[in-house]
Protein backbone atom coordinates (compact mmCIF):
# COMPACT_ATOMS: atom_id res chain seq x y z
CA UNK A 1 0.00 0.00 0.00
CA UNK A 2 2.98 2.39 0.53
CA UNK A 3 3.43 3.64 -3.05
CA UNK A 4 0.60 1.95 -4.67
CA UNK A 5 0.53 3.86 -7.41
CA UNK A 6 3.98 2.77 -8.92
CA UNK A 7 3.26 -0.24 -8.25
CA UNK A 8 0.11 -0.42 -10.14
CA UNK A 9 2.15 1.63 -12.75
CA UNK A 10 4.51 -1.43 -13.11
CA UNK A 11 1.65 -4.14 -13.48
CA UNK A 12 -0.07 -2.28 -16.25
CA UNK A 13 2.67 -2.17 -17.72
CA UNK A 14 2.64 -5.55 -17.71
CA UNK A 15 -0.76 -5.90 -19.00
CA UNK A 16 -1.76 -7.30 -15.58
CA UNK A 17 -5.46 -5.09 -15.55
CA UNK A 18 -7.91 -5.31 -12.73
CA UNK A 19 -6.97 -5.59 -8.77
CA UNK A 20 -8.19 -6.06 -5.15
CA UNK A 21 -6.20 -5.00 -2.49
CA UNK A 22 -7.93 -6.69 0.74
CA UNK A 23 -7.13 -5.24 4.06
CA UNK A 24 -5.96 -7.23 6.87
CA UNK A 25 -7.01 -5.23 10.04
CA UNK A 26 -9.22 -2.65 10.93
CA UNK A 27 -6.12 0.25 10.86
CA UNK A 28 -5.76 -0.70 7.11
CA UNK A 29 -9.14 -0.19 5.87
CA UNK A 30 -9.45 3.22 4.98
CA UNK A 31 -5.75 2.87 3.03
CA UNK A 32 -7.11 -0.10 0.86
CA UNK A 33 -10.22 1.62 -0.05
CA UNK A 34 -8.45 5.20 -0.79
CA UNK A 35 -6.12 2.92 -2.82
CA UNK A 36 -9.73 1.74 -4.61
CA UNK A 37 -10.72 5.20 -5.26
CA UNK A 38 -8.10 6.82 -6.75
CA UNK A 39 -7.84 3.96 -9.30
CA UNK A 40 -10.67 3.17 -11.48
CA UNK A 41 -9.09 -0.66 -11.98
CA UNK A 42 -8.56 -1.08 -8.11
CA UNK A 43 -11.45 -2.41 -5.78
CA UNK A 44 -10.91 -2.93 -2.01
CA UNK A 45 -12.13 -6.08 0.30
CA UNK A 46 -12.39 -5.26 4.27
CA UNK A 47 -11.65 -7.17 6.97
CA UNK A 48 -9.59 -9.40 9.93
CA UNK A 49 -6.82 -11.51 9.10
CA UNK A 50 -6.74 -14.38 11.44
CA UNK A 51 -3.67 -13.59 12.95
CA UNK A 52 -5.55 -10.32 13.91
CA UNK A 53 -8.85 -12.30 15.45
CA UNK A 54 -7.80 -11.61 19.26
CA UNK A 55 -8.93 -8.12 18.23
CA UNK A 56 -12.14 -8.18 16.13
CA UNK A 57 -14.19 -8.12 18.81
CA UNK A 58 -18.33 -6.38 17.72
CA UNK A 59 -16.39 -3.00 18.42
CA UNK A 60 -13.27 -3.27 16.19
CA UNK A 61 -15.72 -5.17 13.58
CA UNK A 62 -18.02 -2.11 12.96
CA UNK A 63 -15.41 -0.46 10.78
CA UNK A 64 -15.81 -3.66 8.58
CA UNK A 65 -19.61 -3.39 8.50
CA UNK A 66 -19.28 0.20 7.43
CA UNK A 67 -16.91 -0.29 4.87
CA UNK A 68 -19.40 -3.07 3.66
CA UNK A 69 -21.59 -0.86 2.50
CA UNK A 70 -19.08 1.54 0.43
CA UNK A 71 -19.10 0.68 -3.59
CA UNK A 72 -15.35 0.52 -4.03
CA UNK A 73 -15.80 -2.34 -1.28
CA UNK A 74 -16.50 -5.42 -3.30
CA UNK A 75 -15.74 -8.49 -0.63
CA UNK A 76 -14.83 -8.97 2.78
CA UNK A 77 -11.60 -9.76 4.11
CA UNK A 78 -9.11 -11.05 3.96
CA UNK A 79 -10.05 -13.63 6.74
CA UNK A 80 -10.04 -17.02 7.93
CA UNK A 81 -8.20 -19.50 10.15
CA UNK A 82 -4.47 -19.95 10.44
CA UNK A 83 -3.82 -23.08 12.80
CA UNK A 84 0.06 -22.75 12.06
CA UNK A 85 0.70 -19.54 13.26
CA UNK A 86 -2.35 -19.40 16.20
CA UNK A 87 -1.60 -15.99 16.60
CA UNK A 88 -5.13 -16.20 18.16
CA UNK A 89 -6.74 -19.04 19.99
CA UNK A 90 -8.61 -21.49 17.41
CA UNK A 91 -12.01 -20.65 19.04
CA UNK A 92 -11.61 -16.90 18.65
CA UNK A 93 -10.80 -18.04 15.15
CA UNK A 94 -14.03 -19.54 14.73
CA UNK A 95 -16.28 -17.08 15.78
CA UNK A 96 -14.53 -14.56 14.00
CA UNK A 97 -14.31 -15.89 10.53
CA UNK A 98 -18.70 -16.60 11.33
CA UNK A 99 -18.85 -12.68 11.67
CA UNK A 100 -17.26 -12.42 8.50
CA UNK A 101 -19.58 -14.80 6.86
CA UNK A 102 -22.43 -13.68 7.81
CA UNK A 103 -21.76 -9.85 6.64
CA UNK A 104 -20.80 -11.06 3.42
CA UNK A 105 -24.23 -12.75 3.09
CA UNK A 106 -25.92 -10.00 4.27
CA UNK A 107 -24.25 -7.29 2.24
CA UNK A 108 -24.15 -9.99 -0.89
CA UNK A 109 -20.68 -9.99 -0.90
CA UNK A 110 -17.77 -12.54 -1.69
CA UNK A 111 -15.45 -13.41 1.20
CA UNK A 112 -11.31 -13.90 0.22
CA UNK A 113 -10.61 -16.99 2.18
CA UNK A 114 -7.12 -17.25 4.31
CA UNK A 115 -6.25 -21.33 5.50
CA UNK A 116 -3.48 -22.78 6.52
CA UNK A 117 -3.07 -25.90 8.53
CA UNK A 118 -6.97 -25.58 8.82
CA UNK A 119 -8.45 -27.41 6.20
CA UNK A 120 -10.76 -29.73 8.19
CA UNK A 121 -12.99 -26.95 10.29
CA UNK A 122 -12.54 -24.46 7.01
CA UNK A 123 -13.91 -26.82 4.41
CA UNK A 124 -16.86 -27.72 7.65
CA UNK A 125 -17.56 -24.43 8.21
CA UNK A 126 -17.65 -22.94 4.07
CA UNK A 127 -19.85 -26.01 3.27
CA UNK A 128 -22.49 -24.70 5.54
CA UNK A 129 -22.09 -21.42 5.00
CA UNK A 130 -24.18 -20.11 2.07
CA UNK A 131 -21.40 -18.07 1.19
CA UNK A 132 -19.16 -17.86 -1.78
CA UNK A 133 -15.66 -16.04 -2.62
CA UNK A 134 -12.49 -17.37 -3.31
CA UNK A 135 -9.74 -19.39 -1.53
CA UNK A 136 -6.59 -17.40 -1.48
CA UNK A 137 -3.11 -18.32 -2.14
CA UNK A 138 -4.38 -22.23 -2.38
CA UNK A 139 -2.04 -24.53 -0.95
CA UNK A 140 -4.63 -28.01 -0.53
CA UNK A 141 -5.19 -30.52 -3.36
CA UNK A 142 -7.63 -31.40 -5.78
CA UNK A 143 -10.56 -33.12 -3.91
CA UNK A 144 -10.88 -29.95 -1.39
CA UNK A 145 -10.63 -27.19 -4.44
CA UNK A 146 -13.50 -29.30 -6.12
CA UNK A 147 -15.22 -29.61 -2.67
CA UNK A 148 -15.28 -25.78 -2.29
CA UNK A 149 -15.79 -24.85 -6.42
CA UNK A 150 -19.13 -27.00 -6.31
CA UNK A 151 -20.15 -25.15 -3.47
CA UNK A 152 -19.73 -21.96 -5.69
CA UNK A 153 -16.06 -20.78 -4.81
CA UNK A 154 -13.10 -19.94 -6.81
CA UNK A 155 -9.48 -20.39 -6.42
CA UNK A 156 -6.53 -18.53 -6.56
CA UNK A 157 -3.22 -19.28 -6.84
CA UNK A 158 -0.04 -17.31 -5.74
CA UNK A 159 3.43 -18.00 -6.49
CA UNK A 160 3.59 -21.30 -4.51
CA UNK A 161 2.29 -22.51 -8.32
CA UNK A 162 5.90 -21.81 -9.71
CA UNK A 163 7.69 -23.06 -6.99
CA UNK A 164 10.21 -26.27 -7.51
CA UNK A 165 8.65 -27.92 -4.97
CA UNK A 166 5.23 -27.57 -5.86
CA UNK A 167 4.32 -30.64 -8.16
CA UNK A 168 1.17 -31.67 -5.97
CA UNK A 169 -0.42 -27.88 -6.63
CA UNK A 170 0.32 -27.79 -10.00
CA UNK A 171 -1.59 -30.98 -10.30
CA UNK A 172 -4.22 -29.40 -8.81
CA UNK A 173 -3.87 -26.47 -10.79
CA UNK A 174 -3.98 -28.51 -13.81
CA UNK A 175 -7.26 -30.31 -13.34
CA UNK A 176 -9.75 -27.56 -11.73
CA UNK A 177 -12.25 -25.92 -14.06
CA UNK A 178 -10.67 -23.20 -15.88
CA UNK A 179 -13.23 -20.60 -15.22
CA UNK A 180 -12.98 -21.09 -11.47
CA UNK A 181 -9.30 -20.14 -11.10
CA UNK A 182 -7.65 -16.78 -10.02
CA UNK A 183 -4.33 -15.53 -9.30
CA UNK A 184 -2.46 -13.00 -7.26
CA UNK A 185 0.55 -12.04 -5.23
CA UNK A 186 0.35 -12.53 -1.91
CA UNK A 187 2.13 -9.50 -1.50
CA UNK A 188 4.54 -8.66 -0.09
CA UNK A 189 5.23 -12.12 0.22
CA UNK A 190 5.30 -15.56 -2.03
CA UNK A 191 7.52 -14.29 -5.46
CA UNK A 192 7.44 -16.08 -8.30
CA UNK A 193 10.39 -17.83 -9.62
CA UNK A 194 12.17 -15.97 -10.80
CA UNK A 195 11.20 -13.25 -7.81
CA UNK A 196 11.86 -15.24 -5.19
CA UNK A 197 13.42 -13.30 -1.77
CA UNK A 198 12.28 -10.37 -3.44
CA UNK A 199 9.11 -8.42 -2.37
CA UNK A 200 6.07 -9.39 -4.41
CA UNK A 201 3.97 -7.12 -6.47
CA UNK A 202 1.22 -7.15 -9.06
CA UNK A 203 3.37 -6.99 -11.61
CA UNK A 204 4.59 -10.47 -11.16
CA UNK A 205 1.70 -12.26 -11.38
CA UNK A 206 2.52 -12.84 -15.13
CA UNK A 207 4.72 -15.78 -13.89
CA UNK A 208 1.56 -17.09 -12.42
CA UNK A 209 -0.61 -16.70 -15.93
CA UNK A 210 2.74 -18.48 -17.49
CA UNK A 211 2.77 -21.31 -15.38
CA UNK A 212 -1.63 -22.29 -15.90
CA UNK A 213 -1.05 -21.79 -19.74
CA UNK A 214 1.82 -24.78 -19.37
CA UNK A 215 -0.17 -26.91 -17.66
CA UNK A 216 -3.47 -25.84 -18.80
CA UNK A 217 -2.02 -26.12 -22.60
CA UNK A 218 -3.01 -23.15 -23.66
CA UNK A 219 -1.79 -19.08 -24.90
CA UNK A 220 -0.89 -16.97 -22.58
CA UNK A 221 -3.00 -14.84 -23.74
CA UNK A 222 -6.21 -17.29 -22.76
CA UNK A 223 -5.51 -17.28 -19.10
CA UNK A 224 -5.14 -13.47 -19.07
CA UNK A 225 -8.82 -13.10 -20.45
CA UNK A 226 -10.01 -16.40 -18.51
CA UNK A 227 -8.52 -15.01 -15.54
CA UNK A 228 -9.78 -11.54 -16.16
CA UNK A 229 -13.58 -12.46 -16.09
CA UNK A 230 -13.36 -14.98 -13.54
CA UNK A 231 -12.22 -11.72 -11.48
CA UNK A 232 -15.11 -9.99 -12.75
CA UNK A 233 -17.80 -12.41 -11.99
CA UNK A 234 -16.47 -13.15 -8.77
CA UNK A 235 -16.35 -9.88 -7.67
CA UNK A 236 -19.00 -8.41 -10.04
CA UNK A 237 -17.07 -5.77 -11.41
CA UNK A 238 -15.81 -4.26 -14.52
CA UNK A 239 -12.17 -3.93 -15.20
CA UNK A 240 -11.96 -0.45 -17.75
CA UNK A 241 -10.66 -1.34 -20.78
ZN1 LIG B 1 -3.58 -14.87 3.65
Amino acid sequence: MADAGATLARAREQGVHGFVVPATKGDDIDAAVAIAQQHDDVWAAAGFHPHEAKDCDAAAFAVVERAAGEGRVVAIGECGLDYHYMHSPRETQIAVLERHIELAKRVDKPIIIHNRESTEDMVAILERSGARGVLHSFTEGEEVAKRLIDRGFYISFSGILTFRSADALRACAKSLPHDRVLIETDTPYLAPVPFRGRDNEPAYVVKIAEQLASLWGVPLEDVASQTTSNFEALFRVQIPS
